[in-house]
């Protein structure tokens, strides 16, 4: 998966480095202090002066870096910084509270391959609460190039998946620090909008984002690390660390002498009733497959991502929810295409099973969709009652090992039964996967010219 070893050297390397700063920094700090009280004589303010370095602290630890035009943009930015806060600091009385007023500039560094990334943490205090004026800075070793977070997307869609990763970590990141960061903060904070990210780290496994107290509206700063596995299709590749798809498999062994069946739910992601049906799917140690609609996808990519991370099995239920007998090949080939971009874009995976809509489906749309066609062998008519009990007690009464079963999860009747069906016949002995799951424990192997409506023993 990842490049331990050289990674290993690397962190070596960086603990020399950083050492060899501090001792630098200790240099750059006493001479800007220097320059600072400097400053302060040439007031001649009779040794008076508001900004007495008996009331200020400086401290200033930059980087040596290989590449000496990031360099001087980072001593540039500091010194702008450290001279407004010194203006700023020039016209305050002695604080009240005996806590000097201070500027602090300091740095994380981190790389991926040939990409170097800098984060410059300064923060100022003049007396109201601690400003940050944080940087973020990536370059390429080699060439020396200065790159942007949208020169390292894969896609004109990746900042929109960048964006909807950034606000499910944020969020989780929110409630499992009880920050209670308001919800329109986190959706301001990671709106699809590149200088929401100017705070980026290139660390190990992932990118980490920092986010300044004012983008969250709190008293500090967030710092969340999306994991490059979940950046495949996003990022380009050389900017992922070598991260791999995930395939997401069970230990299908433990299900070897159960009963299967394979709950299937179409026309999603349903956003409330999907993670619904999610939560509840540990218990039973259950996973589903869901054939989504394409045009859905967008508007419900932090589900679908869940789903897939979930290790549930994603497939197609075409764009527009067409019959796709009806379309000519063109036509026909756009509804799979841009459905199965759209899927690889949020979970980076290609999704390979499809629900043709209406059960419709023949030669020529296997062919040219070359997906294989799943279909059913117990329909719950759930979206025509919309009563949980009726979709249980068409689940139950007719399950057997090796049924596929048809529901739809944007329905909260469905949600509802087939977890009433799940709890009943987990205690029958019968075990929940996926499609392609019940395939390998059935020892099949897939075959494109079939419609797939059970996998009897
Ligand atoms: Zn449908």
């Amino acid at each position: 998966m990842k490049k331990s070893g050289g990674l290993n050297a690397d962190r070596k390397k960086i603990a020399v480095v950083i050492s060899v700063v501090a001792v630098i920094a200790i240099a750059i700090g006493a001479y800007f202090a220097d320059d600072f009280i400097g400053k302060k004589d040439t007031d001649g303010q009779n040794g008076k002066s508001q900004t007495d370095e008996k009331y200020c602290d400086i401290s200033i630890d930059l980087p040596t870096l290989d590449n000496e035009a990031v360099s001087k943009e980072i001593k540039d930015y500091v010194e702008s910084k450290k001279s407004e806060f010194e203006q700023t600091a020039k016209t305050l009385p002695k604080p009240e509270d005996g806590v000097n007023y201070n500027f602090t500039a300091k740095y994380e560094t981190g790389a991926v391959g040939d990409t170097e990334s800098v984060h410059v943490i300064i923060s100022s205090y003049t007396g109201s609460g601690t400003a940050r004026f944080d940087k973020s800075y990536i370059y390429n070793k080699k060439s020396g190039a200065q790159i942007k977070l949208g020169d390292m997307m894969e896609s004109e869609n990746s900042l929109n998946v960048f964006s909807s990763l950034s606000y499910r970590y944020l969020n989780e990141y929110s409630q499992k620090n009880s920050l209670s960061i308001a919800d329109e903060n986190i959706k301001g904070a990671t709106a699809a909008n590149e200088n929401n990210f100017a705070n980026v780290l290139l660390k190990e496994d992932g990118i980490e984002e920092i986010f300044m107290p004012e983008q969250l509206g709190i008293e500090k700063e967030a710092a969340v690390t999306i994991p490059y596995t979940d950046l495949i299709g996003t990022l380009k590749k050389e900017y992922l660390n070598g991260a791999e798809k995930s395939t997401v498999k069970r230990d299908l062994s433990k299900f070897k002498d159960k009963k299967l069946i394979c709950f299937t739910f179409d026309d999603g992601p349903g956003g409330k009733y999907t993670n619904k049906l999610m939560d509840n799917l540990d218990k039973y140690d259950a996973r589903v497959t869901f054939f989504v609609v394409g045009s859905r996808v967008n508007s419900y990519k932090s589900t679908l991502k869940r789903a897939y991370d979930q290790g549930n099995e994603i497939g197609s239920h075409t764009y527009s929810h067409s019959n796709l007998t009806k379309l000519n090949d063109a036509e026909l080939k756009k509804e799979i295409n841009d459905t199965n971009n759209l899927i690889e874009n949020v979970t980076g995976a290609k999704p390979t099973l499809i629900r043709p809509p209406y059960g419709s489906t023949n030669d020529r749309v296997k062919k040219t969709s070359g997906m294989y066609n799943i279909l059913w062998s117990i329909d719950t008519l759930d979206w025509k009652h919309r009563d949980k009990n009726k979709v249980a007690d068409a689940i139950t009464k007719n399950a057997f090992d090796g049924a596929i079963v048809l529901m739809h999860d944007i329905y909260e009747t469905s949600v509802d039964g087939a977890l009433i069906a799940m709890d009943k016949l987990s205690k029958e002995g019968y075990a929940f996967v996926t499609v392609d799951e019940m395939r390998e424990l059935r020892g099949a192997e897939w075959d494109i010219s079939k419609n797939y409506t059970s996998f009897k023993k």
